[in-house]
């Protein structure tokens, strides 16, 4: 590919430097959102962009970030420039990695450091102090260092918070709270989100008076691009449905869901006494065992990964064709997010779903959202069988433990109307 076939990258301002970048890449054309945001970006703008991961959001702000801090750079500056709080560490680090490639050929190097959890503090604390441009972070780990006074957070130029749901999701907002009144001074603000519910635009007005807020019409183009099949089946029965199709499909690797650590060790546990080539990815894993678990999935070591959602958030798997739902999703952005691991940028990618009786009513919830329908499969020997249990009928809250206000109204007619 020549430097011809990039124009459309450098319509949108960006320099040689990170085109070299992204010939090496070997990317043809800009995605929806890139087209619709770095300009804007380069404007100087704070936004609020509603995207999915595998949307090519990532590059999104790398490279006018990079790009600007590498423009601007003088070598006495040692402060943090800008600062990437994402949700999870094996975001940051994959944000971090993106970072590293996409600004290999910059004239002016700029230097990177992920401020993770699992990971040496002494180390992170001495890289500090040598100085960095750019820090991609999760909440926790970034408070510590606040308060040991390593770090200073009032030359910020960039603000970026992504996945900005699911930081919140996953009970950050007070330490989100802590690190935002550690940001002082004029920079621009970019929040990256799925979804927008009203504790994240909570955030944003606290932080920038007027973003400008892009929604890509286009804004789920990896879920198009998967084929996604749901089949019925009895909950006992999922672990040999399983093994029967990884035997009869010849399914070759997948990324497999499941809803608890516990469930994820017990599922690995039988699928290697069957033979299959198997491991774990969850929450109760050291840093360096998740890292090691990515990594050996990644390069093919082994065939198949269970993980929890919290693992798997925004992990990018280059070439992942298969993602199951062995246990579905709580809600329906998780849903989104979980299936777009597969088929990304452009690549044909396949989800399957395993849903019982009890699934039913969460499925079709998931099917609004998404603005899907799909049939329901059956394989044979794995039918569903017995009676779908009462809850189902709409007593039990669907999402969570706890009662909905409406269930709780629910609850209460449907008494009464026993009484009666
Ligand atoms: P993200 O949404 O940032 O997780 O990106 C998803 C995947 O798309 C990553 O593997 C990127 O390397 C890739 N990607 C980003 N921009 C482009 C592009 N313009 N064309 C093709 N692939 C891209």
């Amino acid at each position: 590919m020549t430097m011809q076939n990039l124009v459309m990258f450098k319509e949108l301002g960006l320099s040689d430097e990170i085109l070299l970048s992204i010939q090496r890449s070997e990317f043809t054309t800009p995605t929806p959102i890139q087209d619709k945001t770095i300009p804007q970006i380069f404007e100087g703008l704070d936004l609020l962009i509603e995207a999915q991961t595998g949307s090519g959001k990532t590059a999104c702000f790398a490279w006018p970030i990079l790009q600007q801090i590498s423009a601007n750079k003088q070598e006495d500056h040692k402060k943090i420039q800008a600062l990437i709080l994402t949700p999870t560490r094996e975001l940051a680090l994959q944000v971090s990695g993106a970072l590293y490639r996409f600004g290999e050929f910059l004239t002016n190097q700029v230097s990177v450091l992920t401020i993770i959890g699992g990971e040496s503090i002494a180390q992170q604390t001495l890289t500090l102090t040598n100085g960095v441009d750019i820090v991609v972070a999760t909440p926790g780990r970034l408070l510590d260092l606040i308060g040991q006074n390593v770090l200073s957070l009032s030359d910020i130029k960039f603000l970026v918070l992504d996945e900005a749901d699911k930081i919140l999701d996953l009970g950050f907002a007070a330490e989100l709270d802590l690190v935002l009144k550690e940001i002082s001074g004029v920079r621009q603000n970019l929040f990256f989100s799925a979804t927008y519910p009203e504790k994240v635009l909570e955030i944003v007005k606290r932080i920038s008076t007027k973003p400008l807020h892009l929604k890509i019409d286009d804004v789920t183009p990896t879920v198009e691009n998967i084929s996604q099949r749901v089949i019925e089946v009895n909950k006992d029965n999922r672990g040999m449905l399983l093994r029967h199709l990884i035997k009869e499909e010849k399914w070759k690797n997948a990324l497999v869901f499941v809803a608890s650590k516990v469930a994820a060790h017990n599922l690995c546990e039988k699928l290697k006494k069957a033979g299959v080539n198997a491991g774990t990815i969850h929450g109760d894993l050291s840093q360096p065992e998740r890292n090691k678990a990515l990594s050996d999935f990644k390069e093919r070591r082994i065939d198949f990964l269970i993980a929890t959602d919290v693992a798997a958030r925004g992990i990018d798997i280059n070439k992942l064709s298969l993602v199951v739902n062995f246990d579905l999703p709580r809600s329906p952005a998780d849903y989104i997010h979980r299936i777009g691991r597969t088929g990304r940028a452009g690549e044909i990618g396949h989800a399957v779903s395993f849903i019982s009786h009890e699934d039913q009513e969460h499925f079709y919830l998931i099917e609004k959202r998404a603005q899907i329908k799909l049939d329901r499969e059956k394989v044979i020997g794995f039918e569903l069988t017995g009676e779908a249990p009462e809850k189902v009928r709409g007593l039990e809250p669907i999402k969570g433990k706890r009662k909905s206000k409406k269930d709780k109204v629910r609850e209460l007619n449907l008494d009464q109307t026993n009484k009666a």
